[in-house]
């Protein structure tokens, strides 16, 4: 068993499989965004014996697992949810650290929610029949009862963003649903994944049932989608690893999910409370723009451009770049300098293209910040209009009426989410249906329940996460029909 400390914060850095930790002979490094300069942890790099090792355990903790009743898994996944809550400090802390999203949000909005996300699915499945019954009804002299099956192990993969938040969006309909699960987080980000194993330990879920396998995604990610006892795959990250994954679904005919990037458009109307968008417009370089679904795309109406532009100046230089460990920091660092790397290559291609550089466009010296960066693109088709650059990059555009607006908003292969500024609730609903995206926001950001579905179209995903229906896709529905005897 080998563990690392965090400021105090104790961790492992093995596998937990069959409900014991276990290390590889290989490790993979973990640095902080805060000081790449030091090692935080030596992490258990998994390969493909490690993979067949914790599908066997998943499977063994799927049989156990799936004969609990829908309220003793309740009971569970309320348990972690509160243990979650009691270590939310330990969490936010270790992950902020780890992968450079600014402490407060991690604190009060992410691992918070996370929790929430088990509370929510345990009650989910408590509102359903005590044995999984989706429904019920009398026809042709016979009853038919809807039954929801446990599907089997399940493999969740996770991106490197947000990844406590992030992996129990998926971890919790997974577990609700009765499924073991073999959970691989990103390694760029690897150590909060290993505090919430520890706590479904002490939850009380049964050995092999919450299965965490660190290493690298085309090592140990790719053997476990490889594997065909797993019976659903979920994952989030990048479309181009989405495309190796649905090829191993498909070898063994696996459903999966994939919830991937964005390139998210930001509409501003004349007629929108312009303190409201310029505010909403600043916001999307918190984090330094790596969140998927940030509205990156700025659309403002023309005859307001010109205000829209000076009072986002005003609200960008305000932003402070800094230490995220620091309330007063409102931009993160960037996770990585390989993403560093990505970003600059995004600006410099555009640079070259033609595009207008209106602010920022370089690396800050002696950090790992990118500058706030405003560019005003030659053309529609430039790429950096086009492709998600992940960093903190906006594009700015503008557009004549409400028809150019939709047609921009929907120009790229993306689909994952919207911004729409607009004081007419008749223009909300035309334009919020008119835009193709998995979550449309009208004077708002980030608000969901979590029993929406939330998912994207296009390059954006396959799927749908979130309330019943992620619990669909990790079920199998049976039909039961019994006959009541009155004929044969
Ligand atoms: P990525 O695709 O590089 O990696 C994601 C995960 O896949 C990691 O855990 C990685 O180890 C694993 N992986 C890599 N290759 C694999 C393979 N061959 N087989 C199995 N697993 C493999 O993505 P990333 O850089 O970590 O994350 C950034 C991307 O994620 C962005 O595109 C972002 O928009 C997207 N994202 C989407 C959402 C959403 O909900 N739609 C949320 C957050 C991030």
């Amino acid at each position: 068993m080998s563990t690392a400390v965090v400021r105090n914060v104790t961790i492992q850095t093995g596998h937990l499989i069959g409900g014991a930790w276990v290390s590889s002979p290989e490790t993979f490094e973990t640095r902080s965004p805060m000081d790449w300069s030091t090692v935080l942890a030596e992490v258990s790099r998994g390969d493909a014996t490690t993979a067949d090792a914790a599908v066997a355990a998943a499977q063994d903790g799927f049989v156990a697992w799936s004969a609990y009743t829908p309220s003793e898994r309740a009971e569970v996944l309320r348990r972690l949810a509160d243990l979650i809550d009691a270590r939310n400090d330990d969490i936010a802390l270790v992950e902020t650290i780890d992968m450079g999203f600014r402490h407060e949000s991690m604190r009060e909005r992410l691992v918070a929610r996370g929790a929430l996300n088990f509370r929510t699915y345990a009650d989910i499945i408590e509102r359903s029949g005590p044995a999984g019954e989706a429904e019920q009804w009398d026809a042709k002299n016979t009853s038919h009862t809807v039954i929801r099956m446990p599907a089997g192990p399940a493999v969740v993969i996770t991106p490197w963003n947000a990844p406590f938040m992030l992996a129990t969006w998926k971890l919790a309909p997974a577990l609700a649903a009765g499924n073991s699960v073999l959970f691989k987080p990103a390694e760029w980000s690897p150590l909060s994944a290993a505090l919430l194993a520890e706590l479904t330990v002490e939850a009380g879920f049964p050995p092999g049932a919450f299965n965490l396998v660190q290493g690298i995604g085309s090592e140990v990610g790719a053997a476990l989608v490889a594997d065909d006892r797993v019976r659903r795959i979920s994952f989030t990250g990048s479309p181009e690893t989405a495309r190796h994954i649905g090829k191993a679904a498909a070898e063994n005919l696996v459903p999966f999910t994939a919830e991937l990037g964005g390139k998210g458009p930001l509409v501003v109307f004349a007629d929108s409370d312009l303190d409201l968008a310029v505010k909403r417009a600043a916001e999307q370089y918190e984090d330094s723009g790596q969140v998927c679904l940030a509205g990156t795309r700025l659309l403002v109406e023309e005859s307001i451009a010109d205000e829209f532009r000076a009072a986002l100046e005003a609200a960008t230089a305000a932003h402070v770049l800094g230490d995220p460990l620091d309330d007063a920091t409102s931009v993160a660092p960037v996770v990585h300098p390989d993403h560093l790397d990505s970003i600059d290559g995004f600006v410099r291609r555009a640079e070259a293209a033609g595009d207008n550089i209106i602010r920022g466009g370089n690396k800050v010296d002696g950090s790992m910040h990118f500058e706030l960066t405003l560019i005003e693109p030659a053309s529609n088709d430039s790429e950096i209009v086009q492709r998600e650059v992940f960093g903190p990059v906006l594009t700015f555009q503008t557009f004549a009426d409400e028809a150019e607006a939709v047609a921009l908003a929907n120009s790229t292969s993306y689909g994952l989410s919207a911004l729409i500024f607009t004081g007419s609730q008749e223009r909300a609903e035309r334009v919020g249906r008119a835009v193709r995206a998995g979550i449309i926001w009208v004077n708002t950001f980030l608000v969901r329940d979590l029993e929406a579905p939330f998912g994207g179209t296009g390059l954006s995903g396959i799927g749908r996460e979130g309330g019943r229906y992620a619990l669909e896709f990790h079920s199998d529905l049976k039909t039961l029909i019994i006959a009541d005897g009155s004929t044969e």
